[in-house]
């Protein structure tokens, strides 16, 4: 673990140094309060610092206060060292936000003691962190293809929708669902069909942008939301996807097995009041068209409220 020592004596530091490395600590060290701090701000820093009490530009509890002003996500550990021992001196390092202090001239004991006591509670915090990681994507992701759930792709379609209107930009949405899914499933097993469902995301994600969406909706149905792309980009975007599945077939477990997909797409154009509701019933409608042609094709349809706004002004 790396700490930082910031003292603006050198003969404290190179003595602290020693002393931690022998401990098997990594050591970044800083000559005053401006360095200490600039240094917990940098890049990769380090997670504990023990900060003397008496610096030029800024003094350890300073420090101690500008790091809690951050708030950043991840904490840091900070010790002050120094020769104020009184009991006042004490509550208002700790009240700057220091978590632990130790009197100079220091004890090694207690020093590593405490060292050991702050690496515990920075422990317990990355458990922490990635527990509430792990209900985070438990909350947001589909857990068979990794791609988002239900939930959150319909949220990101509200937001976008909403954000198309205000920025006059149009956005298409896409339904995409496999076809004769339930013959995959009957004549390969379930476990292959599962695995024709993640290479469906995975292809899907190597066409969309960074900054476009997919999300599963239904057992073999995916939503994919794509900001900006009007009704060219749409229909190009469908068949891309559409192609990037029937190229190539599935792999799973060394049987080859050719799937297709049947894509449903709409696009929205901003200023006629097309909601969320309106473009995935479009979709969906678009996509039973796909169906009925005879699957594996892409069928466009725009929001209704376009038609008509079109039909009345022709
Ligand atoms: P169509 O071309 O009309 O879409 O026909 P289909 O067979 O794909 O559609 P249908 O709705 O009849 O069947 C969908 C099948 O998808 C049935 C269901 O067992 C299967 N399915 C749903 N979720 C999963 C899953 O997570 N894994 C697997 N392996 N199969 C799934
Ligand atoms: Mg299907
Ligand atoms: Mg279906």
């Amino acid at each position: 673990m790396k700490v930082l020592i910031a003292d603006d004596s050198l003969v404290m530091r190179r003595l602290l140094q020693a002393t931690l490395e022998g401990w098997g600590f990594e050591v970044v060290c800083a000559a005053d309060g401006a360095e200490a701090l600039a240094c917990l701000q940098g890049k990769d820093p380090p997670r504990m610092a023990i900060l003397d009490w008496i610096m030029p530009v800024m003094t350890g509890p300073e420090v101690c206060q500008k790091v809690r002003d951050l708030r950043s996500e991840t904490y840091t550990y900070l010790i002050l060292l120094t020769s104020k021992s009184q009991r006042e001196d004490i509550v208002e390092g700790m009240g700057a936000g220091a978590d632990d202090y130790v009197v100079k001239p220091f004890d090694k004991h207690e020093l590593e003691v405490r060292l050991r006591a702050g690496r515990r509670i920075l422990d317990l915090q990355m458990e922490l962190m990635q527990a509430q990681e792990a209900l985070r994507e438990q909350a947001t992701r589909d857990p068979l293809t990794g791609c988002w759930n239900r939930r959150v792709i319909l949220e990101a379609l509200e937001r976008e929708t909403e954000r198309a209107e205000r920025e006059r930009r149009s956005l298409a949405v896409v339904m995409l669902d496999v076809d004769h899914f339930k013959t995959v499933n009957d004549t390969y097993g379930h476990s292959a069909g599962d695995e024709a469902l993640r290479q469906v995301v995975q292809r899907v994600t190597g066409v969309i942008r960074g900054y476009d969406w997919i999300g599963r909706i239904g057992g073999e149905e995916f939503l994919i939301v794509l900001p900006g792309c009007d009704e060219l980009c749409t229909l190009s975007h469908a068949e891309r996807l559409r192609n990037s599945i029937e190229r190539t077939p599935v792999d799973s477990d060394g049987q080859q097995i050719g799937i297709t997909v049947s894509v449903g797409a709409t696009s929205l154009q901003p200023g006629l009041g097309i909601t969320p509701q309106l473009l995935v019933r479009s979709a969906d409608a678009a996509l039973y068209a796909a169906k009925r042609q005879g699957r594996n094709r892409v069928s466009f349809q725009l929001p209704e409220r376009i038609d008509r706004v079109r039909s009345a002004s022709r």
